[in-house]
């Protein structure tokens, strides 16, 4: 990897984007609303991420993929975000994403919003519809961090020079990982551990506190 100024890493959902993609997967299986409250529940920090992720993804099992299509053209990016990432490389740094959503989904955004790199979950399925089971390890509140720590080090930025950016309970670590961390749309758990608060509309609020 080749060195960079500095590292600014998102949240995806509620954070980069205005979604919170799973809910939008569980709309295509009709349970959009348990969904929603459960990830609210999580985001809060109110019950372990894991074992909230794991029930949330069961409760998408049956869901086509073919739906995929659909999602994607409903999630919509933050206001600022384009303007922003390009900001980022102007000034000589990486931009990155890490997320307790999905690759399913991410990996078509993210570049079209520009990002460099990312790291999400992924969805289990059978070749046709999801199986209702996470694949792999779970990216969840110290994956983040340790993915923070480890797009530093690959492109040698010191942690001095990193920005985490995030709404939820789940990105805590990630924004006291780094230098500066920044609550963006935050739940008020986020709001009183962040370094900074900015949001909750436009992410271009943070091009004052690039290095
Ligand atoms: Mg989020």
């Amino acid at each position: 990897m080749p060195d960079a100024r500095f590292l600014v890493v998102f949240d995806a959902d509620s954070t980069l984007l205005r979604n919170e993609v799973i809910e939008l997967i569980a709309d295509e299986a009709g349970r959009g609303a348990e969904v929603a409250a459960a990830t609210e529940a999580a985001m809060r920090g109110e019950v372990d991420f894991a074992a909230s992720l794991r029930s949330r993804v069961a409760e998408l099992s049956g869901v086509a993929l073919d739906a995929f299509a659909r999602v994607r053209a409903r999630v919509e990016p933050t206001p600022g975000a384009r303007e922003l990432i390009a900001t980022i490389h102007e000034r000589g740094g990486v931009a990155a994403v890490v997320s307790g959503g999905f690759h399913e989904i991410l990996d078509e955004i993210a570049p079209a919003l520009g990002v460099d790199v990312w790291r999400a979950n992924r969805l289990g399925h059978d070749g046709r519809v999801l199986d209702g089971t996470v694949d792999g390890d779970i990216v969840d509140a110290e994956a983040k961090a340790a993915s923070l720590r480890g797009w530093a080090a690959e492109r040698g930025i010191p942690l001095a020079r990193t920005i985490a950016v995030g709404d939820g309970a789940n990105d805590l670590r990630m924004m006291a990982a780094a230098g500066l961390g920044v609550a963006f749309n935050a739940k008020p758990a986020v709001r009183r551990q962040a370094d900074l608060v900015v949001g909750p509309i436009d992410l271009r609020e943070l091009v004052p506190l690039l290095p």
